[in-house]
């Protein structure tokens, strides 16, 4: 049976606008702690892993091209002595562009991750100054070339669409750009202004808009026929590459497989039922693995089990995200009954497609997931 790893870089160099997730601005000593805390945290927690064969290893963030390359190593060669990792294995780190000079590139290459994956989000310099961004279109450009030049083939971008100041022009020669460079794969998220960010308060001040429905729907189509034309593969709603090109690591989370997360904020899966959520405070991380990790305060995580419910809406979720879909045969009895009523409108309107093995979302269809995902979740008063 496979696995993967998850290991959660909290550092960026600076924060942009329209980000929430977990992140801090901070200098080498703490990385140097953390280091040594996501070090024990491998070797302590390798046994979830036991007998399993890791196939991906994920540095994500935050920013990992943040932390030093000997860092890097160091985690690295710490999973690989504590875990059965495939000589194969897909190795990814995220990358900010500006991070990627010809020497980092080559120095990733050497401490053996081969693919990366950079938030690049526009290669329009107006529309990267007001979210923030530390890199412009042309570090972005050279960034690819390093990566390419260094010998890492598998290189991913994001784009984000549904930015300020970017209308459906910018965005079209967004995608035309990066169709350009030899990348092998690309995701594209619609911009969500989520509260508490910087981007959310000048939304409130009215200093800027949000793009409308119409205008998100049109971007996504555009973004779609482009990469089609372009002969990219279309796997996951917000995910496309190059044929063979998939992300084994994020297909992970999409088909229910067991992954361990280290660091900070991290997240894991037991393949089964169990959920762990590392706390994200650095601080009381780095206090706990480099200690005897006899707190007063408790251990930095929680446990979360998820019930037969929450399982089923979990594979509505994540498996009609993907192009397979969902298989018929995951389901009991039960569900597969409960699922074939709620989705039998959407087959009607040609939004899903049953091909008596597996349901999955039509071209049609992923325009409107999130009302038909929500609609086929597990609703018991609905009596079959
Ligand atoms: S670099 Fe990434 S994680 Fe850091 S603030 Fe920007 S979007 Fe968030």
């Amino acid at each position: 049976m496979n696995s993967s790893v998850y290991v959660h870089v909290p550092f960026c160099a600076r924060r942009c606008d329209y980000c929430s997730f977990y992140s801090t601005v901070s200098g080498n000593e703490l990385k140097t702690a953390y280091t040594h805390a996501v070090m024990a945290e491998a070797a302590c927690r390798a046994s979830e892993a036991q007998g399993r064969t890791v196939r991906s290893i994920y540095f994500g963030g935050g920013t990992p091209s943040q932390l030093p390359v000997n860092d890097i190593a160091r985690i690295l060669e710490s999973i690989f002595m504590n875990f059965s990792v495939h000589h194969d294995a897909e190795i990814t780190l995220e990358a900010n562009p500006d991070d990627v000079s010809p020497a980092f590139a080559a120095a990733l290459r050497s401490v053996g991750i081969n693919r990366v994956s950079m938030g690049v989000q526009s290669f329009h310099d107006e529309v990267l100054a007001s979210i923030n961004r530390r890199h412009n279109a042309s570090e972005a450009v050279s960034a690819v070339e390093n990566l390419y030049n260094a010998g890492i083939g598998n290189i991913s971008i994001d784009l984000i669409y549904g930015l300020p100041q970017q209308n459906l022009a910018i965005f079209e020669a967004d995608i035309d750009k990066a169709i350009t460079l030899p990348i092998r794969h690309l995701s594209s998220y619609a911009l969500s202004i989520e509260e508490g960010t910087p981007l959310f308060l000048r939304k409130q001040k009215g200093k800027i808009r949000e793009a409308s429905e119409e205008t998100f729907v049109k971007m996504y189509s555009m973004l779609c026929d482009k990469l089609d034309a372009a002969g990219f593969l279309h796997y996951e709603i917000s995910n496309f590459c190059r044929p063979g090109y998939e992300s084994y690591h994020n297909g992970g989370y999409w088909n229910g497989r067991q992954y361990v997360g280290l660091g900070p904020g991290a997240h894991s899966y037991d393949g089964v039922r169990t959920r762990r959520s590392n706390d994200c405070n650095l601080q009381f991380y780095n206090r706990f693995w480099t200690s005897s990790r006899q707190t007063d305060n408790g251990k930095p995580y929680e446990i979360e089990e998820l019930n037969t419910m929450e399982l089923y809406d979990e594979k509505i979720m994540t498996r009609l995200r993907c192009r397979e879909g969902l298989a018929l045969e995951e389901l009991t009895y039960e569900e597969q009954r409960y699922l074939l009523r709620t989705a039998q409108p959407y087959i009607q309107s040609g939004d899903l497609q049953n091909d008596g093995k597996r349901i999955r979302l039509t071209r049609k269809g992923i325009f409107i997931s999130d009302a038909i995902m929500a609609e086929l979740m597990w609703d018991s008063n609905l009596i079959l």
